[in-house]
């Protein structure tokens, strides 16, 4: 079935009640749409460099670390040349390590499997799920949720006061020598978003390194919202590890990435075990096997490397730095003034923002509209005005809700449509947009 024959057959849409007459989706209307993807923030378009990358790729595609064969060699050097690109994209350390994962949810799963025993974690309420629920797999990892900042000052104060409350030890995830509850004496982590995935609001990541560090705690920074607006350079902001998604930095194809320190990835079990991540297994006399593992980033990468996704999220990072940061924020600081002063001119709209108005932001805007059901709004802009964007809760349930004033009970299912138009919206409308493309 052809791309537009997909898109046809989902014009044959349930009828839309609450706009007070029976609307079809027209996504295709046997004619051309101009549709405006508003929804970078879930996944971005493709960069055209990506594609054609990609492409003069694709004849000489091979399975990567398998050999000696012409393809396999290829591939091999393309796949550890995108790891190279990409470290030098964030700004790595000389010890730190890139490793290849499916995406920001996977890479934050990886971390929370490798922590230390009874490592404490310090995470804010306000992160996407992907930051927030990791840590609760782990029955030894205590994690302490914090209260929603209403400026980035109190975000800083917050964990300031969380870290303090706890045993120091060192960075190093040694626990202090002295005294203390047994319970907080163990290594700590700290993890942030950089950009809101719900109001685009950048967050004070260096000062929370800073605050993390003062007290003997490490930091990870989920960038998946920031990664593909401001560049992200470790050792400036000082974190310990990074994690982001090809697919929102205009480079789908399935990969992601974790880069950061070593130690803890390689003090642990591998993520998962198999070829790939091992480097000898052999049988012992007692018939069990003994398996040395890797000691490199494939100590976490068992199995066929994604090479393709690895390698369209290099063209990325080289088509993003070639571009230039400075002229990108600069085209999104426009794009979003407008979209601002747009929003300004409907009196019902209300923008949904934790730090103020005048918070600096990435192209990520969520909003509701005063008499209005979220979802049909966003099903209406896309049915008559080829505009996509998201409804829902983001995947940051508590942070919308807290946003929204709305309780836990208000909602049933994740996401789910809320009630008749005019009463209070439950969930929320995010139009977001990049200078990527
Ligand atoms: N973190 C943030 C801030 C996000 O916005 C998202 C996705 O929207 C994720 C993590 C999860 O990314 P992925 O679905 O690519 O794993």
């Amino acid at each position: 079935m052809s791309v537009s024959a997909v898109a046809a057959d989902r014009s044959v849409c349930a009828p839309l009640p609450v706009l007070g007459r029976d609307v079809l989706v027209p996504l295709v209307t046997g004619g051309e749409v101009d549709y405006a993807a508003l929804d970078y923030a879930a996944s971005a378009p493709a960069l055209q460099r990506v594609w054609d990358d990609v492409a003069a790729y694709a004849p000489y595609y091979g399975s990567v670390h398998r050999g000696a064969g012409y393809l396999s060699q290829l591939s091999t050097d393309l796949f550890e040349n995108s790891r190279r690109t990409i470290a030098e994209f964030l700004g790595c350390r000389t010890d730190d390590q890139v490793v290849l994962t499916r995406s920001t949810t996977d890479s934050l799963n990886l971390l929370a499997a490798v922590l230390p025993q009874n490592t404490s974690v310090f995470v804010f309420e306000t992160e996407h799920h992907a930051s927030l629920l990791p840590w609760e797999q782990r029955a030894d990892l205590s994690v302490t949720y914090l209260n929603a900042p209403r400026t980035p000052e109190q975000a800083v104060a917050t964990l300031e006061r969380a870290l303090a409350d706890r045993e120091p030890c060192s960075a190093s995830g040694d626990p202090a020598k002295s005294g203390g509850a047994a319970q907080r004496s163990g290594p700590a982590l700290v993890c942030v978003t950089g950009a809101s995935n719900v109001t685009g609001e950048l967050w004070p990541v260096r000062e929370l390194a800073a605050a993390a560090h003062a007290h003997g705690a490490r930091i990870v920074l989920d960038a998946a919202q920031l990664a593909p607006h401001h560049p992200v350079d470790l050792a400036e902001l000082d974190v310990d590890w990074v994690a982001f998604s090809g697919h929102k930095l205009y480079a789908p194809f399935g990969a992601g990435v974790l880069a950061g320190r070593a130690d803890w990835l390689q003090a642990a079990d591998p993520y998962l075990a198999g070829g790939g991540a091992s480097r000898t297994v052999s049988r012992r006399t007692d018939g069990g096997v003994d398996v040395e593992w890797h000691t490199t980033a494939a100590r976490h990468e068992a199995g066929s490397p994604n090479v393709i996704g690895a390698y369209a999220i290099a063209s990325a990072c080289k088509a993003l730095t070639e571009a230039g940061f400075d002229r990108l924020v600069a085209r999104e600081q426009e794009l979003i003034a407008r979209v601002r002063a747009g929003l300004a001119e409907v009196p019902e709209v209300r923008v949904l923002s934790l730090f103020g108005d005048d918070a600096p932001r990435v192209g990520v805007l969520s909003f509701v509209v005063d008499g209005w059901n979220s979802s049909h709004f966003a099903a209406a802009l896309s049915a008559e005005y080829g505009i996509g964007v998201r409804d829902g809760l983001f995947c940051a349930h508590p942070l919308v809700r807290t946003l929204l004033g709305t309780d836990p009970q208000d909602l049933g299912e994740c996401g789910a449509p809320d009630g008749a138009p005019g009463e209070r919206s439950l969930n929320a409308i995010r139009v977001s947009f990049g200078a990527g493309t």
